[in-house]
């Protein structure tokens, strides 16, 4: 009898046992795989904050040519010239000022093929305002992340692409305006903003950011 009742209560302990060693073991994986795709976006993350700190670091001491050559993706170059990169930056550093802080709002990475992606989207607050900082960085093998694709969204930007400074008083006027509204200066037609080359910038980020390379 007592050997009766024992086998099953037995048979129940080692299935308990290998059900609980297959949880353990199950546990024990996610965690593991848990951990490491959390130390990937942690350090992720940190290093996409670091890119964004050095990207705008160069916009503000005037270092964006030097940024163009080095550190950016081949695609991006493709989509943007120098000149355009340029105009954005001095509209960033005029319009912005220097980047203040950064909170990230979201971080994907993705692999495609050869090449990694890091898709970085921030809170900013600059000098001059607040505004969204939206980075594709890539990554070829060993190389260093290089910038792929850099959206800056901020109301005073789109101010700034919507009115120009005034040639005889420097204070901003609607771009249609005749006369300025600060000095009633009559201003001359011409001379518009670097809108359109902007607006390119913009374009084409949405198409690689739309179909990455
Ligand atoms: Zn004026």
């Amino acid at each position: 009898m007592a050997t009766a009742g024992a086998k099953p209560r037995r048979t129940v302990l080692i299935v308990l046992l290998i059900v609980g060693a297959v949880l353990a073991l199950f546990l024990a994986c996610a965690g593991g795989v848990g951990a490491i795709a959390y130390y990937a976006f942690k350090s992720g993350g940190e290093e996409a904050t670091h890119l964004v700190d050095e990207l705008f670091g160069s916009i503000a001491a005037g270092g964006d040519a030097t940024y163009y050559q080095r550190r950016t993706s081949d695609g991006f170059r493709q989509a943007a010239s120098p000149e355009v990169f340029a105009q954005l930056c001095e509209l960033v550093r005029t319009r912005l000022g220097k980047l203040e802080s950064s909170q990230q709002e979201s971080l994907v990475m993705r692999q495609n093929n050869l090449d990694q992606f890091l898709d970085a989207r921030f809170k900013a607050r600059f000098e001059q305002g607040e505004g969204r900082i939206e980075t594709v960085w890539q990554r070829r093998g060993g190389e260093p992340w290089r910038l792929h694709n850099f959206v800056v969204k901020s109301p005073r930007l789109l101010d700034a692409m919507s009115s120009r400074a005034c040639p005889h008083c420097g204070q901003q006027a609607p771009l249609d305006a005749r006369f300025c509204p600060h000095c009633g200066k009559a201003i001359e037609a011409g001379e518009a903003p670097q809108t359109d080359a902007v607006e390119a910038v913009d374009e084409a980020d949405a198409d690689e950011a739309a179909n990455p390379k």
